[in-house]
């Protein structure tokens, strides 16, 4: 495939200071299909000092200005529609109408939603006898994974770049292309030399110097909660701004007044879209005991609807490919019944695993606790509402979940869980409305106005 050998910075592709370089694979195949340069502090140290450069300028922008911008870089990306998604199959290995609907659609509707929202979005405010000014944080070092590769990249830029923030980001190491393709996209919309720059490279090198960076204001992360932990150290040793959107363990609730069937069908499909790389994903489903054996029984018919190659693509990496199935392992090894799936690899080439579905699981066991990452469900038998309650809030994480029942009860547990966003009976994804975690599953919010938020600082003038 097509790749530049050199970074993105103040507007132009530079070659990298260093020789080193990173291979693409494909997932699906496991060749390689590109080489990007690993950048290192240097390249990370020009990049910032472009971001720093176009700042003033691009802070003083009048909003409806930067709002034309981020509708032309919206239009930009819906060109290359086609061209992101084949990219994003190509790196990623997800199938081809997911990557077209979700991987490169979603992506489009977030930057609609911040060129509108930069457009009427009050950046004053009275309170009392003073006015408050919404002013743009400065230089944003944004860190994003490989799972939503465009979707994460975009949910940092366009209220980035709404706000008056530059930005320099290093994205994951196994998903660059696309974000190479984005800062074509850029390029292309006019944006200012300087307001958007990329580093492509190794997380403990690239990721590292970004933040920290000196000339970096606010650090904006997506990944795990490892490195997110050891980022927002970074950041709080130099009382930098700081956003972690970090992993999850979320519970799909099915109350007993629920649609059974519908449920686990919804949350099963749920868990399998992406390959179950979602951090979001409802990876434990919470049973009534009286409904268990047939929830399990809907789950295993379920997830025979889900053959690997067709609507399951194979995990990004072989690193990845070991680790869930590492987990499914320690599931079965922990006592965990395999109902569907199991760790059996289910094709000789590439980095494919067997949706997998657990039944007999138990809140303190592994694959209940952490985060897998990849197609496996685990179903859980619960007592009464309170007892539902204290395992789905039994985790470390609190990113999203899903309630099912009559509505009034269904609010009412959901009111209770500990957790960012919660689907009322199979609610869609609204992608103005705020994503984030609770617990150690984040800090911040990302999209819609509360992510534009994260972009600003307030000053107030007493009159
Ligand atoms: P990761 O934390 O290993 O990597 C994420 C990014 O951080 C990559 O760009 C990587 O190069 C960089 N990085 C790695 N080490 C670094 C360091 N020491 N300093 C600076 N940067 C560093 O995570 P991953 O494996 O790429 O992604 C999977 C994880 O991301 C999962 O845990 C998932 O739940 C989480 N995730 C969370 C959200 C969310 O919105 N909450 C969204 C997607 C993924």
């Amino acid at each position: 495939m097509k790749a530049h050998d050199g970074m993105y910075i103040g507007g132009m592709w530079r070659p990298a200071v260093g020789a080193d370089t990173i291979a693409v694979v494909n997932p699906a195949d496991e060749q390689v299909i590109a080489h990007v340069p690993a950048g290192t502090a240097e390249d990370v140290d020009a990049a910032v000092r472009a971001a720093r450069a176009a700042f003033p300028g691009w802070a003083a922008t009048p909003p409806a200005e930067r709002a034309a911008k981020i509708a032309a870089l919206r239009d930009e990306l819906a060109e290359r529609k086609e061209q992101i998604a084949r990219t994003v199959t190509a790196e990623l290995g997800a199938p081809q109408q997911l990557a077209e609907t979700v991987h490169a659609g979603l992506p489009i509707m977030v930057a609609a939603s911040y060129a509108e929202l930069a457009a009427s979005y009050s950046f004053e405010e009275k309170v009392g006898n003073s006015t408050v000014l919404l002013e743009p944080v400065g230089v944003v070092g944004a860190i994003t994974p490989w799972n939503y590769p465009l979707h994460q990249i975009v949910a940092k830029v366009a209220p980035a770049l709404a706000a008056g923030c530059t930005l320099v980001l290093k994205p994951a190491e196994d998903t660059p292309l696309t974000a190479q393709l984005f800062a074509e996209a850029v390029h292309e919309a006019g944006l200012p030399a300087g307001v958007f720059n990329l580093v492509t490279g190794l997380g403990p090198i690239a990721g590292q110097a970004l933040a920290e960076h000196p000339g970096v204001d606010l650090v904006s992360f997506t990944g795990s909660t490892a490195v997110g932990r050891q980022i927002g150290a970074t950041a709080g040793a130099a009382v930098k701004r700081v956003a972690l959107e970090l992993g999850g363990k979320s519970a799909n609730v099915i109350l007993p007044s629920a649609d059974l069937a519908r449920a686990v069908n919804v949350g099963i499909a749920n868990v399998m879209s992406n390959s179950g790389q979602t951090c979001s994903a409802w990876t434990r489903m919470l049973v009534h005991k009286d409904q268990y054996d047939e929830a399990v029984d809907l789950a295993a018919a379920a997830v025979a609807k889900y053959p690997p190659g067709e609507r399951v693509g194979p995990l990004v990496s072989a690193k990845q490919q070991q680790r869930v199935l590492g987990y499914i392992e320690k599931g079965i090894a922990e006592g965990a019944r395999v109902v569907a799936g199991g760790s059996e690899a289910p094709r000789e080439t590439g980095y494919y695993v067997s949706p997998t579905v657990f039944a007999d699981v138990t809140p303190g066991m592994t694959i209940a606790q952490e985060e897998i990452f990849g197609p496996v469900v685990s179903i859980l038998r619960y007592e009464d509402e309170d007892d539902a309650l204290r395992i789905a809030n039994g985790t470390v994480y609190g990113l999203a979940g899903a309630v099912w029942g009559e509505q009034e009860d269904a609010v009412a547990f959901a009111r209770r869980m500990d957790t960012g966003q919660v689907d009322i009976n199979g609610g869609r994804f609204n992608p103005r409305a705020p994503f984030g975690g609770y617990k150690q599953s984040g800090v911040g919010r990302e999209l819609g106005s509360h992510g534009l938020g994260e972009y600003l600082q307030t000053k107030s003038l007493q009159f």
